[in-house]
C-alpha cells in the first residue's frame, strides 16, 4: 500500500489551499490530492472562462458536470454559448460547469434546496466561479477564533486568491453607480463597510484579457514537478476514510478510469469535497459527529436588472468594453456590504454594456449602462435543515446518495420580502427596471451552502470540527470548504473558507513534524 503524509480530498480552492500551505511549511511532505472529476483546463485548475475558444470552453464546462457530462444535444448547447439563459430561467437550470443534485434529493412537502449544485472537475467550482471575495462583516464573522488570527488568515487568503479591488478601476459609470449607492447606504458606516469596488479574484492582462484566479493560482508552485512530494490524481474518488480508533490510517480510493478500488495509507486526511459531499464521505466512513450534515444553510437570493438614466450616458455613447464573443458581458462589479442592523443583505452589483435579457431593437444601451443587482440575505440557521445519506442507493460516484431536508422559516420569508422591497428601492434610485419586478431565486441558487461540517469552540454536539477544522473525535482528520462556516452570512463565502483552510493546514502540519 502506497503511503502519504497527507491525502487531500477535493481540488477546489480549499483543497488546493491545504495542499499548498502544508507543502510550504513541510516541503519534504508527500501530499496526494485526489479529485473525482477530470482535468478540464490547462494548467490544471485554471478557470474555464479563460479558455478563449467557445467550443473548447463548453467541452470543459460539460466535463465538469458529473452525471451530466455527456449531453444529448451538443449543438443546442453550443448555440447557447453566445446567448446563455439569464435571470429566473437560468436560476432553475444548472449553471455552466455545475450539475444539480436534482429532484431525488428534495423531500416531498418541503421547500427543499431545489437547485443544489455541484461541480466535479480539477479546480471544483473554483474553475467556474465569479471570484467575488468580500470579507465578512460584524455578524457574519466567525467569533470562535481570535479576531487577529482570523484577520491574518483572511489576508493570507486574499494573497492566495490574488484578490484585487482595481480590476475594473476604469469601468465606465462604475464610480457614478457607487456614488449613487453610497448616497443611500453609507451613512453611519465605518469606512471599511461602505460602498466600494468588489474585491475580486481576478487579474486583467495587458491586453485587457481577464484571468479569474482560484485553484490553479493556488496550486501553481506545486505543479510541473516543482514540489516533488506533490501529486494531483484526477478521476479518483475517495470512497472511504479508513480509521483505527481516533486516527485515520488511509483511504479507499476508486480509480474511475480503470474502475478499480485500492487503498492508500495516510498520516492525516483532509476532506475538502464541498458542503454536500464532505459530510457524505465522513458519514460513509463512520465518522459521524452529532452535528454532521446539520445546520445546512444557503443564502436567499433576489435579483433585478436596471438601466441607468440617459443623462449618465457619455457624449458619443462611449466605447463598448464588451466585445462580441466575449466570455461574459461584465464591465464592472461593486459591493454594498452587509450591515447587521441597517442593511442585513449583501449586494453584488454588476455593470454591463448590453442587456442580459432580450429586448427590442430600439432598446438603447451604452457602456456600463445595465446594472444587475444580485442581492443575498442570511438564512436562519437550524439543526433540522440537514443532509441525510441513503446507503441503499449509491450516487454517480458510488457514495451513499444525498437527501436534503430544508425549509424556509417565517422569518426567512419576511427577510426575503424585505429584500424584494430593497431591490425595488435600489432600482428606483438607480434608473428603470429592465426585467420588471425583482426575481426571488429558487433555494440553492446562491451556491453558497454552509454549516454542514461547521466549526465550534467545543465538542458539545453543536459542531463537527474545532476552530482549526479538525473533526471532533479524530486526531488527524480535517475539513475544508464553505461547510465549515458556522455563522449566518450574506457575503460570498470562499475567501473565508480559504482562510479557514490556511488555519487548518497550519495546525495539521504541527501534527506531522
Ligand atoms: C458560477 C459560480 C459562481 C460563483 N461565484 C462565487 C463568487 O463570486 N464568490 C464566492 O465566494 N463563491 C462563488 N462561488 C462558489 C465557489 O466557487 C465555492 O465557494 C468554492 O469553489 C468552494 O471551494 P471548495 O474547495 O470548498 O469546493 P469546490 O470548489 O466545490 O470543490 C470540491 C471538489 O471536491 C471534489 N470531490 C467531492 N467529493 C469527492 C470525493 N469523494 N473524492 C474526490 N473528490 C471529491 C469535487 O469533484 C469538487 O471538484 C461560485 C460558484 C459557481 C458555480
Amino acid at each position: 500500500v502506497d503511503s502519504y503524509d497527507v491525502v487531500v480530498v477535493g481540488s477546489g480552492p480549499c483543497g488546493a489551499t491545504y495542499a499548498r500551505t502544508i507543502l510550504e511549511w513541510v516541503p519534504a511532505a508527500r501530499v496526494l490530492l485526489v479529485e473525482s472529476g477530470p482535468v478540464v483546463s490547462r494548467p490544471p485548475g485554471r478557470h474555464v472562462r479563460t479558455i478563449a475558444d467557445p467550443k473548447e470552453r463548453l467541452a470543459a464546462q460539460l466535463a465538469s458536470q458529473g452525471p451530466h457530462s455527456q449531453p444529448a444535444d451538443w449543438d443546442a448547447l453550443l448555440a447557447q454559448v453566445s446567448a446563455p439563459p439569464r435571470g429566473l430561467a437560468a436560476a432553475y437550470a444548472a449553471r455552466p460547469g455545475t450539475w444539480l443534485l436534482g429532484a431525488d434529493a428534495v423531500q416531498p412537502g418541503e421547500d427543499g434546496m431545489v437547485v443544489a449544485a455541484l461541480s466535479s472537475n480539477v479546480g471544483g467550482m473554483g474553475a467556474h466561479w465569479s471570484g467575488a471575495c468580500p470579507p465578512p462583516g460584524p455578524g457574519e464573522r466567525i467569533t470562535d477564533l481570535p479576531a487577529a488570527e482570523l484577520d491574518q488568515a483572511l489576508a493570507a487568503a486574499r494573497s492566495l486568491l490574488r484578490v484585487t479591488q482595481t480590476a475594473f478601476a476604469s469601468a465606465p459609470l462604475g464610480a457614478q453607480v457607487r456614488s449613487i449607492l453610497a448616497g443611500h447606504y453609507d451613512e453611519a458606516r465605518e469606512p471599511a463597510r461602505r460602498v466600494q469596488p468588489m474585491p475580486l479574484a481576478l487579474e486583467i492582462g495587458r491586453n485587457g484579457e481577464r484571468y479569474w484566479t482560484g485553484p490553479h493560482a493556488i496550486l501553481e508552485p506545486l505543479l510541473d514537478g516543482r514540489a516533488p512530494g506533490f501529486e494531483l490524481r484526477p478521476e479518483t474518488t475517495a470512497r472511504q476514510i479508513l480509521t483505527s480508533g481516533e486516527r485515520a490510517t488511509g483511504l479507499v480510493l476508486h480509480d474511475r478510469r480503470a474502475d478499480r478500488l485500492y487503498q492508500v495509507g495516510a498520516r492525516a486526511v483532509v476532506v475538502a469535497a464541498d458542503p454536500l459531499r464532505s459530510p457524505q464521505l465522513l458519514w460513509a466512513s463512520g465518522i459521524r459527529p452529532e452535528a454532521l450534515g446539520h445546520y445546512l444553510n444557503d443564502q436567499p437570493q433576489v435579483c433585478g436588472t436596471v438601466r441607468l438614466p440617459k443623462r449618465l450616458a457619455p457624449a458619443g455613447g462611449g466605447r463598448h468594453q464588451v466585445r462580441d464573443g466575449s466570455v461574459d458581458n461584465l464591465s464592472g462589479v461593486s459591493w454594498v456590504p452587509y450591515d447587521r442592523v441597517r442593511f442585513p443583505f449583501h449586494g453584488q452589483i454588476m455593470q454591463m454594456d448590453a442587456s442580459p435579457v432580450p429586448v427590442d431593437s430600439s432598446f438603447e444601451t451604452w457602456p456600463g449602462s445595465i446594472v444587475e443587482l444580485s442581492m443575498f440575505a442570511v438564512k436562519e440557521i437550524r439543526y433540522e435543515d440537514c443532509l441525510t445519506f441513503d446507503e441503499s442507493t449509491a450516487d454517480y460516484f458510488g457514495l451513499p446518495s444525498i437527501k436534503i431536508h430544508y425549509n424556509l422559516t417565517s422569518s426567512d420569508r419576511a427577510l426575503i420580502s424585505d429584500l424584494v422591497a430593497e431591490v425595488e428601492r435600489m432600482t428606483e434610485f438607480l434608473g428603470e427596471s429592465v426585467t420588471g419586478a425583482p426575481e426571488v431565486y429558487p433555494t440553492g441558487s446562491s451556491i453558497h451552502y454552509q454549516g454542514t461540517v461547521r466549526l465550534g469552540p467545543a465538542d458539545d454536539g453543536l459542531s463537527v470540527c474545532s476552530p482549526h477544522s479538525r473533526v471532533w473525535g479524530t486526531r488527524n482528520v480535517y475539513v475544508g470548504g464553505n461547510g465549515v462556516i458556522p455563522t449566518p452570512t450574506a457575503c460570498n463565502p470562499t475567501l473565508t473558507s480559504v482562510a479557514l483552510s490556511v488555519l487548518g493546514a497550519r495546525e495539521l502540519v504541527r501534527g506531522l513534524t
